[in-house]
């Protein structure tokens, strides 16, 4: 694994193997030491050094006062009367609080994780970025609510997609080493194939990510046939036209052979229309991807309506008449506050009304 500068001021839980190794050969610790605490972090999620009974008692003490681990703890879960899903609410170290939602499928259980506490991308129709970005988070926090989830649950999580709160490329080293951590044979070893991370479009990031030699899925927030309904709805298409987005996804197919995801939440009159459709069908054709259409979120501080059930039909037919291949998303927790991030913001709201 590449060792690189983000490494700074990094807690213990965020470090690759080989700098685990460095910092213990330098505590004045033998090597083996570092495969043995490298899993007990990654592979039986230890929440302190007391329990890592192979360790030695003074490195334990050592380590206690000098690496304190990042903990999440649970501060409200809501569970699905229809699927069973689960959407956590974790404290972080230092007071924020993150969203993580735990869905069960016939092929697996799959955590949706947050990569950052708020987002600065701006979406119009998202509730995350309503407050903007408060900070990035660590490999190590995105790593805990993952290995908090399948603790608490009980059960083993096969699938992570990061599309919680954040951009995950605005946040593009914590994220790598995310990957790279939670794909490791030496800890909770989640196959690379069963990772997705969702974008709104980083394009420089896509570019540098195609070269990572990862074997993830890309998924791209496109939601729009043409810049200017995307810019309307997504202050990031005003920088990166759509033509340099698709020759980014392009690239990465290139580079890594993994098909592009293309999402695209449906609003009423805004991006749901029959013309919609075929222009969408235009600008993908010859791409070897997919289209998830998601029926839209409605978010109350925003005036979005989610796209009637014959529309999203009518633009699937016509996109499928084109020979796209296109899923609509599984609707999970209808009746746990759908969108993203909305639990976090009701929480936050009420926090204010209690100071
Ligand atoms: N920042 C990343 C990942 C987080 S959002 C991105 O933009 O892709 C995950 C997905 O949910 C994105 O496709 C995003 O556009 C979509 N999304 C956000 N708010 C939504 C809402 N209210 N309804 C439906 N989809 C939404």
């Amino acid at each position: 694994m590449k060792v690189d500068d983000a490494r700074e001021g990094l807690d213990i839980q965020s470090l690759y193997p080989e700098e685990l190794k460095t910092k213990l050969q330098a505590m004045g610790e033998k090597p083996f030491r570092a495969a043995q605490l490298f899993a007990w972090l990654h592979q039986k999620q230890a929440e302190t050094y007391r329990e890592m009974t192979n360790l030695p008692e003074g490195l334990r003490e050592r380590l206690s006062k000098e690496e304190p681990l990042t903990v999440l703890e649970p501060v409200d879960m809501r569970e699905s009367r229809i699927d069973g899903t689960r959407k956590y609410l974790f404290r972080l170290p230092d007071g924020n609080v993150i969203e993580s939602v735990w869905m069960k499928y016939h092929h697996g259980n799959s955590v949706c994780i947050s990569s950052q506490v708020g987002c600065r991308m701006g979406c119009r129709f998202c509730a995350s970025t309503l407050g903007g970005l408060t900070r990035s988070l660590r490999a190590s926090e995105m790593l805990g609510q993952v290995y908090r989830i399948q603790k608490l649950t009980g059960e083993r999580v096969s699938n992570v997609v990061v599309m919680g709160t954040g951009e995950p490329l605005d946040n593009y080293e914590q994220l790598v080493r995310f990957l790279r951590l939670i794909s490791s044979e030496q800890g909770i070893h989640i196959s690379q194939r069963n990772l997705t991370v969702s974008t709104c479009g980083l394009v420089p990031e896509m570019y540098r990510l195609a070269e990572e030699k990862l074997q993830i899925t890309l998924a791209l927030s496109l939601h729009a046939p043409n810049d200017e309904k995307r810019q309307a709805l997504m202050p990031i298409a005003s920088r990166y036209p759509l033509r340099e987005v698709l020759a980014a996804c392009g690239n990465y197919f290139e580079k890594t052979g993994r098909r592009i995801t293309f999402e695209y939440a449906l609003a009423a009159g805004e991006n749901d229309g029959g013309k919609d459709a075929e222009e969408l069908a235009g600008l993908l054709k010859g791409y070897n991807c997919h289209v998830n259409l998601i029926p839209i979120n409605p978010v109350k501080e925003r005036q979005f309506r989610r796209s009637g059930k014959k529309m999203v039909l009518d633009f699937q037919n016509k996109l499928e008449k084109c020979g796209i291949n296109v899923t609509i998303r599984r609707e999970m927790g209808g009746d746990i506050d759908g969108a993203c991030g909305q639990l976090r913001k009701s929480y936050m709201d009420n926090q204010e009304k209690n100071l």
